[in-house]
């Protein structure tokens, strides 16, 4: 029987590829039920869907932001079920806080937090009735919590210091028994019970591709957080009616979502804010930003695989990266629970390393790809 899946925000990006991909399903197991703002953008999707138009896949216009959009338009299903929902649609905001006026701060929550906590409201009653649903909610690395699924490493407590940007000793103390998996903390870790160089160097490394990711993104990464507390708590209540909750956890990906960041960027007048942030801003944080998207970003379409498996799962995972370079924002949540571990490291990266960026990524790459895929899912 077909699943009916209710996605937001298909005109563009990772919501318009998850659309086709599961329209386009060899076994037609979706009835895809692809929305957006305003349905004269629907070209490029009903282009990239084909003949699935009208068959699997059907239009519906819905604006995350208004009550009313959403429940005309979840009224409008047949029966108002809807087997899977799939909340993509999100804004982003880049730029120094000062700059930044509280209206467009809330302009970003009332997308990617209220918009999606507005349509789980509506959706979630009848899949508790029903006793069966998926919820898919699309966050980001930028949403991720000291407190991250990673059943593979359990770091209790560790020791460590920053000095000139190299964490240094990082010694893990305890590894939970069950958990352990020598592969991966031999990467990362070195041999356990001791300090390691080998691991510092990768930890650095591989951190500081993060780093340019997380500064000046400081509203749209609040958003992703609260919207990821929220699916923390929701998942508990929502296990007990058997409705199941997946984070995705993309880190950068080529979508319109970049381009339309670095259009804002060009505009902006940085009102408020002093020379050396608008400087540190547009000279050190916009051209990593820039590397880290050519180096590392994922395609909407990859995302839209990682989704797929997520959704075929027989057991989904609550979350999910889908990039494995960024599993080093889990390690070292982990290693340092004070936070201090994260903040230092991150401000040494960016403000004193940021030459090495390039050198970094390619060391990252070999490092990282084999032993830690397993803890992200892959579209492959
Ligand atoms: P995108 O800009 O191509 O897509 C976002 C879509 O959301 C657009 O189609 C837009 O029209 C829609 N949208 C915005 N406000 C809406 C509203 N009020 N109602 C309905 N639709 C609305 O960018 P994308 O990269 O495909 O983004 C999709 C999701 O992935 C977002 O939630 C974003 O935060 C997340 N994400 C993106 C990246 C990235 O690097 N591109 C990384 C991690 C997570």
């Amino acid at each position: 029987e077909q699943k009916a899946v209710l996605i937001t925000g298909c005109s563009s990006g990772i919501g318009l590829r998850i659309a086709v991909l599961l329209a386009r399903d060899e076994q037609k197991r979706y009835h895809v039920i692809a929305t957006m703002r305003d349905l004269r953008k629907k070209d490029r999707l009903l282009e990239a869907a084909g003949d699935t138009y009208g068959k699997t896949l059907a239009l519906l216009s819905l604006d995350v932001c208004s009550d009313d959009s959403v429940r005309q338009c979840i009224d409008s299903v047949k029966d108002r079920h809807i087997d899977i929902l799939i909340n993509n649609a999100g804004v982003g905001l880049l730029g120094p806080v000062e700059s930044i006026s509280m209206d467009e701060m809330k302009r970003v929550f009332e997308t990617n937090f209220f918009g999606t906590v507005r349509m789980i409201k509506e959706v979630m009653p009848d899949m508790k009735k029903r006793r069966s649903g998926h919820i898919i909610v699309m966050s980001s690395v930028m949403g991720l919590q000291g407190r991250t699924d990673t059943p593979n490493l359990l770091c209790h407590t560790a020791e460590c210091s920053t000095v000139r940007g190299t964490i240094e000793p990082f010694r893990v103390m305890h590894l939970a028994e069950e958990h352990y998996d020598s592969q991966i903390w031999h990467t990362w870790f070195g041999p356990p019970w001791e300090g390691s160089r080998t691991m510092t160097l990768s930890l650095n490394m591989s951190l500081l591709n993060l780093s340019a990711g997380v500064v000046f993104n400081d509203v749209y990464t609040a958003s992703k957080f609260a919207i990821e507390g929220f699916c923390e708590s929701m998942a508990v209540q929502l296990l007990k009616f058997n409705v199941k909750l997946s984070l995705i956890e993309p880190g950068p990906v080529h979508t319109e979502f970049e381009t339309k960041m670095m259009e804002e960027v060009a505009k902006m007048e940085y009102p408020g804010a002093d020379a050396d942030t608008v400087r540190y801003f547009k000279d050190v944080y916009i051209p990593s930003s820039i590397d880290i998207f050519e180096a590392l970003g994922q395609t909407p379409e990859d995302i839209a695989k990682c989704t797929k498996k997520v959704i075929e799962s027989s057991r989904p995972r609550f979350r999910n990266l889908t990039n494995s370079l960024y599993t080093p924002i889990v390690a070292m949540k982990y290693a340092d629970e004070t936070g201090g571990l994260s903040v230092h490291t991150f401000y040494n990266l960016l403000f004193n390393f940021g030459s090495l960026m390039h050198i970094t990524m390619s060391i990252l790459k070999c490092l990282t790809c084999s032993c830690l895929r397993r803890r992200t899912i892959s579209p492959d």
